[in-house]
């Protein structure tokens, strides 16, 4: 049902709640388009890998299976195909997760010990220099917020300068009126200008033969975006092509009336 402009026009009651139901359904409307192009697109991401598997499983069962080079081609690529489909479950299953969850685990949490936990994990998962500067916050600052989130936020931002730069990576974490704030740079590869504004979109990678080396998905921002939403915060990507980018991230500091 749809109140058409004879109503809406006329400025009385029934014109305004046709127009406030007419703005609802645009909204529903808009959140089935997304809806739909996300399976859409999840599922064109899924085929893919498995398409290859099955032409090399076929392969290796026609004739492949007798030659060492073939089969040791085909096992590779099916071991790596295999790998990649996982990731993208794994990273859908998290997407979904948000979707599903309205409340998160919120509960008062220190956030300068989990940086630090964080940044020397990967350090050493990676085996990698992250410098880790903190200034004008307290070991004892707090946030109302999902410690698991906030670490894998972290994970994915770090993750992805690991992936992108070579260079040692600056960690910062200060306090900006009320805000923690966390900046991750790197010196690495950057993004061309006209990729910036497409980062966060799920699925959204900006060079397919580099990023399948590096074994991107495209939803790593998406996610991370999630969360910083979830905390009722805001993150930016900024980057030059070929000298680096910097996530900044605002995180609102727990207040005294919130419990
Ligand atoms: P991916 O899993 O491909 O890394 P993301 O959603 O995390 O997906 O990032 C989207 C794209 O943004 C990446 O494919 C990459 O092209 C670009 N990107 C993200 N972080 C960086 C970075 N630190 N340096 C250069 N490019 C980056």
């Amino acid at each position: 049902l749809m109140l058409g402009p004879k109503y809406t026009s006329r400025g009385d009651e029934i014109g305004r709640l046709g127009h406030t139901f007419n703005e609802m359904i645009t909204h529903l409307q808009e959140h089935d388009r997304k809806q739909r192009q996300f399976v859409a697109d999840a599922s064109h991401e899924l085929r893919t890998p498995l398409t290859v598997i099955e032409s090399y499983t076929s392969m290796l069962q026609r004739w492949g299976g007798n030659d060492p080079a073939i089969r040791r081609e085909a096992l590779d690529a099916i071991h790596s195909e295999t790998r990649r489909l996982k990731s993208l479950i794994e990273s859908l299953l998290k997407l979904a997760e948000f979707e599903r969850e309205e409340q998160a685990m919120m509960e008062e949490m220190a956030l300068v010990p989990l940086v630090r936990e964080t940044t020397e994990q990967m350090e050493q998962a990676f085996n990698r220099d992250i410098r880790l500067t903190v200034s004008g916050v307290s070991e004892r600052q707090r946030l109302l917020a999902d410690a698991k989130k906030i670490k894998q936020l972290l994970i994915i931002i770090l993750d992805n300068a690991i992936k992108y730069s070579v260079k040692p990576i600056d960690v910062t974490l200060a306090d900006v009126s009320g805000f923690a704030e966390l900046k991750i740079a790197d010196q690495g590869v950057g993004v061309a200008e006209e990729d910036l504004p497409h980062v966060f979109e799920r699925f959204y990678r900006v060079d397919q033969t580099r990023n399948r080396e590096t074994g991107g998905t495209g939803l790593g921002l998406a996610i991370a975006r999630q969360i910083v939403d979830l905390h009722h915060g805001t993150i930016r990507f900024d980057s030059k092509a070929g000298q680096g980018s910097t996530v900044t991230i605002l995180l609102p500091w727990k207040t005294q009336s919130e419990h």
